[in-house]
Formats: structure tokens, C-alpha cells, sequence
């Protein structure tokens, strides 16, 4: 039924850079013929889960939605496709995404133009667009996406989903194609909060192959769902002051949050101002460390190893040449910002800089979470724009990510909601619940609760 969807609806949203038809109905019939044999991998034995092109997976392209990568073909699984298989959810195509996940629109991506499923003039954010897209659009019940300043949680909100960003560690990113290493993470993209829960189960935990995943024992996050109370009695929930005076939110989005709030309080919540005195520089240093840690992952992308090569004159040349005419204007601009930050001479200016203030935001956190469980704040600015209305000026497009990529720099979890429909336009508005680290069980409670 899924594949079917696609089939009929998804010339309009393009969602998918591919989908492998045939192999997915070979996958859902050997589920099938699993559960007749009283045999299935899991409860969700059968179940198709779209993935964002950047997480790979054994035999598919992983384009990153980029041309030097475009003729690549994984040859293995990332560790989150292969905990989704070994429980039988069906891996179910490639979706689009910005250029290596940088952007806000997925009009960065060097193939194609994802829409909106709630208005085809709108973008469905990014950099995980596709993704947002494909749920939104029911082409999928779930998918994968990555998140290294916002690209789960902005276009979930844009397209009216519940998009998690688990702690930093907690799922592996063994296969994930990396950004900015020390913020990305992979993360379940959904209709409700169970579903989300359900995903998380699946892909979360420590693996040998990634030494940053946390050794903690992950699971349990559907039940904590099924089990949750209904109410929010007893719990303490934040207002970063500095999220809501002057942060320049659209009155829809105003709005709703104000209404958001009025319904969390009504819940049983008791709310507390609390303050994140360094949120005023989180874009500015998000904007520095994503860019260096860029600018050396994309180095090994040199036409040599991996992906497309122009033959140039001479190895100087054909470097030149591959990356050139391989790499998108987005992504060149931050390879230029990255390496300049890294210079000698600019290092301790902007990079050294960047990283102690970095320490400073997340100290900002840890001390916000004395005085509450969890904080409540807005996810975007504004509803999904229109395409193109954004693209000219680049700093404009950073600055909407202003209320999601401080969580990346603290490592901490966040969700983003659906909370209603903007009055003037009636697009999906979202509100996001931020959590201390390893706390995705309570996270995922609130929100069903919410919802
Ligand atoms: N929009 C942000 C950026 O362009 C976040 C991207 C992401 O989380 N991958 O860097």
C-alpha cells in the first residue's frame, strides 16, 4: 500500500531520490511469509521505514544528494539499517535531503525539489526533508533522519510530524555520512510519540563501531510511552526567557506556542522562567564548528577514493576538478568557512573561541535544568516558507535555525511537536520539549501526553 502511495503521489512531493519497488514487496513478502510461519523477526517484522540518503545501507546509493557521491553504492549497512533489518522493518528507499544535511529548505540537494505535503509551494525544511515529507505524506508510517542543528526537529515542524534528536551517543552513527561529528545524530521521524518510542528501541545503544556511542543500556522508550500517566502532575517545565523576548517569532507562530503553553499548564505542569544567557551566540559558534568539522570530513571526497572523479591534467588538477563541478555552492561555502576558521593565525580567534563558548552554553543548560524537568520552546521562527523565498541571502536561512542547534551544542535531547496550524497560512506549527542527556524516556512521555 505504501509503495503504491509513492507510486501515485510522489511525482508531486518527490520525497524519494529512489525507491527499489520490487525489492521492497520481496522484503514485506518474506515478512509476510514469516508471520504465516509463526516466525516474524519482531513485532514490527514488515514494516517499511524510509531512510534519509546519508545513512547507508548495503547495495543502495548514498548521494548524500550530492553529484560527486551520486554514482556510490554502499557496500554495508549502517549500524541503525541493520538494527531496523535484524527486527524486520523493511529499509524502504533513499530520501532526499540538503546536499551532506546542509540547509533548512532541501533546496540544497543536487537533484531535486521536495514539497511540502501540507502545501506543495512551501518547503519541507531541512536538512531531512525528505524525510518530514515522506511521513507527512504517508508514503512511509516512519523515517530516519540525521540532526546536527535542527534537521530532524525544523522540518518536522514544518511538515506537522514528531521528529526526536536522541542524546548525542545515543544512537550509533557508524554509516551515517558525517558533518559535523561531535553534533550529529540519527533520529526517528513520526506520527505520535509511540511510534517514535518504537524506532528509538530499534536503533539505540553503544556499538564497537562507533566510539562516541554511550555504553548506557538504551530501551524501554515504547513502554515508557505506553505506560505514561496522562498527566503532567509533578513536573517542572522552563521557559528559556531568551526563546521567547525579541527572538523575532511570527505571530502564528506566537500564537500557538502561547497556546502550547496554556495546554502543558493545564496538564498539571508547573511552569518556571529559566535562562540561557548564551543563546545569543549559539548560531554564530553553531556556525563554526559545524563548518570545520565539515570542511575536514568532506576532505576524503576527492574523486580519488570515493564517488565521481573529473579527470584533470595532473592529482592537483583532478582534485580541482572533482570537487569543482561535485560540490554544490552551499557546501563549498562552508568547506571555505571551515578551513579559514581551522587557519593559523584565525584558530584561537574563532575556532578555540567558538569551542569554550560552546562549554558556556552547555554549562547554560545544565544550570536551566536545576531549576526544571524539561524546558518548552519554539522550533522555527516562522511556518514553511515559500521556495525560493530564502535562498539568496544565506545568513537569513542560518539565522532560522536559532532555537535548535544550541541542543546540538549541548549534546542533550530534544523533541519537536506538532501544536497546531498557523491561522494565516494553516501550516503545522511545532513546539519542542528540550531534556537533559539520556532523558528520551520522559521526552517521549510529555509528548504523547501533549498530544
Ligand atoms: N540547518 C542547519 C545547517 O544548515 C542544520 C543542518 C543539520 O542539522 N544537518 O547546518
Amino acid at each position: 500500500a505504501y509503495a503504491d502511495r509513492v507510486a501515485a503521489k510522489d511525482g508531486e512531493i518527490k520525497a524519494f531520490l529512489k525507491l527499489d519497488r520490487e525489492q521492497a514487496l520481496k522484503a514485506a513478502e518474506a515478512a509476510d511469509a514469516r508471520r504465516a510461519a509463526g516466525k516474524p523477526l519482531s513485532d514490527y517484522d514488515g514494516i517499511p521505514v524510509g531512510i534519509k540518503d546519508c545513512i547507508v545501507a548495503e547495495g543502495e546509493t548514498c548521494s548524500c544528494a550530492s553529484k560527486i557521491l551520486a554514482p556510490v553504492k554502499s557496500p554495508y549497512d549502517s549500524t541503525a539499517v541493520a538494527r531496523l533489518r535484524a527486527q524486520g522493518f523493511i529499509p524502504f528507499g533513499r530520501l532526499n535531503m540538503d546536499e551532506f544535511a546542509m540547509g533548512s529548505s532541501c533546496e540544497n540537494s543536487a537533484f531535486q525539489k521536495t514539497a511540502n505535503p501540507c502545501d506543495v509551494s512551501r518547503v519541507p525544511g531541512g536538512s531531512s526533508g525528505g524525510s518530514a515529507a515522506c511521513v507527512a505524506a504517508s508514503f512511509a508510517p516512519a523515517a530516519l533522519g540525521s540532526d546536527t542543528g535542527g534537521s530532524i526537529r525544523q522540518p518536522a515542524a514544518f511538515c506537522g510530524i514528531v521528529g526526536l534528536k536522541p542524546t548525542y551517543g545515543r544512537v550509533s552513527r557508524y554509516g551515517l555520512v558525517a558533518f559535523a561529528s561531535s553534533l550529529d545524530q540519527i533520529g526517528p521521524m513520526t506520527h505520535d510519540a509511540l511510534d517514535a518510542g518504537i524506532l528509538l528501541d530499534a536503533i539505540a545503544g553503544g556499538d564497537p563501531m562507533d566510539s562516541t556511542s554511550l555504553p548506557n543500556p538504551a530501551g524501554g522508550f515504547a513502554d515508557a510511552v505506553r505506560n505514561s500517566s496522562g498527566s503532567l502532575k509533578g513536573m517542572k517545565i522552563g521557559l528559556p526567557k531568551e526563546y521567547f523576548t525579541g527572538s523575532g517569532l511570527a505571530s502564528g507562530v506566537e500564537t500557538i506556542t502561547q497556546q502550547a503553553i496554556e495546554k502543558v499548564r493545564s496538564l498539571g505542569a508547573e511552569l518556571v522562567e529559566v535562562s540561557l544567557p548564551h543563546t545569543r551566540y549559539a548560531v554564530a559558534v553553531y556556525y563554526i564548528i559545524a563548518t570545520a568539522e565539515a570542511s575536514a570530513n568532506l576532505a576524503r571526497f576527492d574523486g580519488i577514493r570515493y564517488g565521481d572523479r573529473k579527470e584533470g591534467r595532473d592529482l592537483v588538477d583532478t582534485y580541482f576538478k572533482t570537487r569543482g563541478e561535485g560540490f554544490g555552492d552551499e557546501v563549498k561555502r562552508r568547506i571555505l568557512l571551515g578551513t579559514y576558521v581551522l587557519s593559523s593565525g584565525y584558530y584561537d580567534a574563532y575556532y578555540l573561541r567558538a569551542q569554550k563558548v560552546r562549554t558556556l552554553i552547555r554549562r547554560d543548560f545544565e544550570e536551566a535544568y536545576k531549576r526544571c524537568d524539561l524546558m518548552l520552546t519554539p522550533v522555527t521562527p516562522t511556518v514553511a516558507f515559500k521556495f525560493g523565498e530564502k535562498t539568496s541571502d544565506p545568513l537569513q536561512m542560518y539565522l532560522s535555525d536559532i532555537f535548535t542547534i544550541a541542543l546540538n551544542l549541548s549534546g542533550n535531547c530534544g523533541i519537536s511537536v506538532p501544536a497546531g496550524r498557523d491561522p494565516e497560512t494553516g501550516m503545522p506549527v511545532g513546539i519542542q520539549f528540550l531534556a537533559p542527556a539520556l532523558d528520551e524516556a520522559r521526552l517521549l512521555q510529555v509528548t504523547d501526553t501533549f498530544m
